[in-house]
């Protein structure tokens, strides 16, 4: 049995989920996930599986319905999704996030709406904060919401939703005071129908957004053109709190970046090992040549440090501390230690690595998504100096 990714101090229920995501992983994902990638298909069954295996229920309270996990077991499931195909766990994300902000910030009113249906998967959650023209600069947003009676109004275009057609609830970061700075923001529960075209009276889903890799889960814009929204669906009850409901969002956000770097660095590493052990070369396997020994060892090293790390992080949060320091670290190692061990899972496979016949090469398309998502690496590396500068280091 591998050593690599032990996580310690686990209970047996925390063992018993991860196992089982895992038999899910190897039985319903990984003989599927090259076909329905390179049709950029929804994967409607391996969805379907997870909301029997109580997966969209996972980080909700029992009090709602959920299992009540806690964020390292949610971050250890994404870890196992992940090796098996990355936007599984994409649909599931940002669902995550969503809930969590709700369990966290929401009124008790929009706890008892959404989050038993959230649970089931009845609901399903996107978040969007991004716009065509800012992603890191969250606070230059421009999309408006202005009261109206009891309802709020909202123009404005947002850009890079994931999940953005096949979920029908939308926790958006909009602009109600542009005068007050980050105290400005308010974050909206904004429902919708799921698919393209007109969502919602004066809400729009353009269509999907073509990506290099990342596929079967949707990416879309979101146009706000007129949207009425009563004032009730404002996160938390009253304006002006929606950057920090994001930022706390987003930290769950990064561990789960992070927990997908780990997974997609195994499974490449997975790869190559056994490429390495069976591919010939000068009379002898590939692994023994110690070139290709030594760039084994260094993945194996970096997939487990980022595991490690990984853990810290979740751990860090579900202990009720802030953890945007520990998060940070983990998700820029593990992205970027990610995007090497895929590089390097690549260069063993030789040739075989460029053919679509080959896994690796989905991989190779998949690593660079998590160097930008939740925050670029330079943003992780700006709030890891920032804590530092406070006193943090
Ligand atoms: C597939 C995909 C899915 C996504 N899903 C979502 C989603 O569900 N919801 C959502 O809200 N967003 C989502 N995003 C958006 C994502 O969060 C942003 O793309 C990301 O935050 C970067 O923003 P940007 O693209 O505007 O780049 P920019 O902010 O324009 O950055 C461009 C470059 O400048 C660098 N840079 C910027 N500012 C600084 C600085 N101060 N110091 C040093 N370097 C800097 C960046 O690191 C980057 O290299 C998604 C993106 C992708 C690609």
């Amino acid at each position: 049995m591998s050593r690599l990714q032990q996580t310690h101090g686990l209970s047996d229920e925390q063992r018993e989920i991860v196992a089982t995501v895992r038999a899910f992983v190897d039985r319903e994902i990984l003989p599927v996930a090259a076909a329905l990638e390179h049709a950029d298909e929804y994967p409607q069954a391996i969805v379907d599986g997870m909301k029997d295996l109580g997966l969209f229920g996972l980080m909700i309270g029992e009090e709602h319905g959920g299992l009540g996990a806690s964020l390292l077991t949610y971050a250890l499931v994404v870890e196992e999704l992940s090796r098996g195909w990355m936007s599984v766990s994409g649909i599931v994300n940002t669902h995550f996030i969503v809930a969590w902000m709700i369990a966290h910030h929401g009124t008790e009113e929009q706890k008892a709406h959404y989050l038993p249906r959230m649970a089931t998967g009845e609901v399903r959650g996107a978040f969007s904060m991004s716009e065509p023209g800012c992603g890191s600069d969250v606070s230059a947003i421009t999309t408006r919401a202005v009261p109206d009676g009891g309802d709020y109004v909202i123009n404005g275009r947002k850009m890079w939703l994931t999940n953005g057609a096949s979920a029908n609830l939308v926790a958006t970061l909009v602009k109600t005071d542009p005068d007050a700075g980050h105290r400005g923001m308010t974050t909206f529960l904004v429902d919708k129908t799921p698919g393209f075209g007109e969502v919602a009276p004066g809400l729009t889903v353009p269509g999907k957004i073509e990506k290099m890799g990342y596929k079967g889960v949707d990416t879309t814009e979101l146009l706000f053109d007129g949207y009425r929204v009563p004032a009730a669906r404002i996160l938390g009850g009253a304006p002006g709190r929606g950057f920090y409901q994001m930022m706390d969002g987003v930290e769950v956000g990064r561990v789960n970046v992070a927990a997908r770097g780990c997974g997609v660095a195994r499974r490449a590493y997975e790869l190559a090992l056994g490429y390495a052990r069976q591919r010939e070369t000068f009379g002898r396997p590939i692994a023994d040549h110690q070139a290709v020994l030594f760039r084994l060892a260094e993945m194996a090293t970096k997939v487990e440090a980022a595991h490690q790390m990984m853990v810290m992080a979740a751990r860090r949060k579900d202990s009720g501390e802030r953890n945007d320091l520990e998060a940070g670290m983990a998700k820029y190692l593990a992205s970027e230690y990610c995007k090497e061990v895929v590089e390097d899972a690549f260069r063993i496979h030789g040739g075989y690595g460029y053919s679509t016949e080959f896994e690796i090469e989905r991989l190779y398309r998949e690593a660079p998504m998590l160097l930008i998502g939740e925050g670029t690496a330079d943003i992780q590396k700006m709030i890891i100096g920032r804590r530092l500068l406070d006193g943090a280091g």
